[in-house]
């Protein structure tokens, strides 16, 4: 339904329209009156859209901890609504590559945004830096005309057709979801649309009410959720309902990284999401929009157990290698610059060095801890950038997701990986191309939505958009990666915006693909797994493993033991390795 037929109609267009252009002229107070009702029935129609949508973020929520116990809120919409069991998180799985995905419809390749650590010299030649840290979008937007994200998010889509958004994130990936810097000129309703994150607001001035209202942006993780909620159901929400909000909470993330997924404060965690969603939900029935809401609760990424911490700083630079995450002079050609990323590592070797490139791409082959290995170049044993989506015009040289498996953690939960130098063993994170990392929840209820359902077909965080933007009625301006979620909906609709609806031949195919190197000491190999439906692209898993050559193995059960040595405990920031 397009947005003006829904209600989003422009003030000029109110002026000209319906009971409004048929006041009578005669200036008695009963004309008066009947302009007064009419008037505000048309600011009712302005601030009373048909169709509202609000996503809700439970950042780091595995889909196996959907509980009727456990989130008994949620476990009460699915029932009303889809569940999608198949749900994909789009790789890295991580919190700002997933944002970014969920609120543009398109892979990293095509958002810029390819992890939530990068090297980027054009903005900070000397550090790996933060991608949502508000100075480095303010400069990425500057170095690139305003495409710090290259592709629109739903958001200003939603804003172009004169209607209000809200974004209410408890953590910073808020500014990525809508960073609009410049004053919003098209009309009241974008004028006020607002972005909170993490305490701060776009503009400046719309934190003030808040914190009036509930004090200010507390540091506890469970206040700060029950913060954010507030703001946006109390305040935000206050006078009308947006067309689009969302809500990003920080948990479970927060406290699973502290503990692990399973943990008695990591399941505390995940009852406070539910009962923030609880609210949301009530605060929907008090603003008598539930039957013209579609409400979408989904997690950016899934979440592990580190089995072991890696210090790749350390590990390479005892190698041989030049390697560091940040340095008080210009890195030199061959340096390695490092970008941790929990249970991924960017690799970016200064100049492109080929030989360093080989070098470090057959070092990580024999190790015990890379799982998939995705480079710039083709390499042998290797996949390339683009077949992860993740190739982008600063893109590293090698990004190595880390080794995975199915054992249970210290709370019997399964999936445990190998992860960077910045958390401890036995701590949660995520990032690599387990499946546990990379499949996240996602439940969708509302007018739009099938009922009590369950939804097997592969889906992902870059569906959302395309799905969203059909509720809307609004046009993507360019291709958009995702597909809409149809199948999933009463009102069948194909991908191409034919009547007829293409779910029957939308059969999903599964392929794995396969690389080898065979180096003098063994046999590196490595696999992933890719869905397909129609044209969008699903990573399912990815994992590789180093086989010693039998001649070897007795020596090389020594050499390969190495690797436990650097296997150490999280020691800070890493300098600049010493000069050799
Ligand atoms: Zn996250
Ligand atoms: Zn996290």
């Amino acid at each position: 339904m397009p947005l003006a037929a829904a209600g989003f109609q422009t003030h000029s267009a109110l002026e000209t329209a319906g009971c409004c252009s048929m006041i009578p002229s005669m200036r008695s107070i009963v004309s008066l009156l009947f302009w007064i009702m009419c008037a505000s029935a048309a600011a009712a129609a302005l601030t009373k859209p048909e169709r509202h949508v609000v996503i809700v973020v439970w950042d780091g929520m595995r889909p196996d901890f959907v509980s009727e116990q456990k989130t008994p809120t949620l476990w009460k919409l699915a029932r009303e609504g889809v569940t999608f069991r198949n749900h994909h998180s789009v790789y890295p799985s991580a919190t700002m590559v997933n944002g970014t995905a969920m609120a543009t419809g398109v892979y990293p390749e095509k958002s810029g945004i390819i992890a939530n650590r990068v090297y980027r010299p054009d903005i900070d030649s000397h550090h790996t830096l933060d991608v949502e840290v508000r100075s480095v979008v303010e400069k990425g937007d500057q170095l690139s005309g305003g495409k710090y994200i290259a592709a629109p998010t739903i958001a200003e889509l939603v804003q172009r057709t004169g209607a209000r958004t809200v974004i209410a994130g408890t953590k910073t990936v808020g500014l990525l979801l809508d960073r609009q810097f410049k004053v919003r000129r098209n009309g009241g309703a974008v004028r006020s649309s607002v972005t909170l994150f993490a305490g701060q607001s776009i503009p400046t001035r719309a934190v003030a009410p808040i914190t009036h209202a509930l004090g200010p942006f507390p540091s506890a993780h469970l206040l700060k959720d029950f913060w954010t909620t507030k703001a946006l159901i109390g305040v935000l929400w206050k006078d009308s309902l947006p067309a689009f909000s969302i809500l990003w909470l920080g948990q479970p993330d927060l406290t699973q990284h502290e503990t692990a997924p399973g943990a008695p404060a990591a399941i505390a965690a995940i009852k406070s999401a539910d009962e923030n969603l609880g609210a949301v939900l009530s605060a929907l029935e008090e603003q008598n929009a539930h039957a013209t809401t579609d409400v979408f609760v989904v997690s950016d990424h899934g979440f592990s157990t580190i089995r072991r911490s890696i210090d790749l700083r350390k590990i390479l630079n005892q190698s041989g290698f030049t390697a560091m995450t940040e340095c008080s002079g210009e890195p030199k050609p061959g340096d390695i610059m490092l970008a941790g990323n929990g249970g991924s590592v960017l690799f970016y070797v200064i100049g492109h060095d080929a030989t360093v490139t080989r070098r470090l791409v057959a070092f990580l082959q024999q190790s015990d801890f890379a799982g998939v290995i995705f480079t710039r170049e083709p390499m042998e044993g290797t996949f390339v950038l683009e077949q992860a989506r993740i190739r982008s015009d600063l893109a590293p040289d090698v990004v190595m997701a880390f080794r995975w498996d199915n054992s249970k953690n210290q709370f019997g939960i399964p999936g445990m990986i190998d992860a960077d130098w910045q958390r401890a063993a036995g701590k949660g994170t995520h990032a690599t191309l387990s499946p546990w990392d990379m499949h996240n929840m996602l439940v969708a209820a509302g007018p739009d939505f099938k009922h009590g359902e369950t939804d097997d077909l592969p889906s992902s965080n870059v569906d959302l958009a395309p799905t969203i933007l059909q509720i809307f009625g609004i046009k993507p301006l360019s291709k958009i990666d995702g597909r809409i979620l149809s199948e999933a909906m009463p009102r069948a609709i194909s991908t191409n915006g034919d009547p007829q609806a293409d779910v029957v031949s939308r059969k999903p195919e599964t392929k794995t693909i396969e690389a080898i190197k065979q180096l003098s000491s063994g046999t590196w190999q490595q696999s992933l797994q890719i869905s397909r439906v129609g044209s969008t692209i699903y990573l399912d898993e990815g994992n590789g493993s180093f086989e010693a050559a039998a001649d070897k193995l007795q020596g090389d059960r020594h050499a390969h033991r190495f690797n436990w040595r650097f296997a150490v405990e999280p020691d800070g920031k890493a300098e600049c390795p010493l000069m050799q």
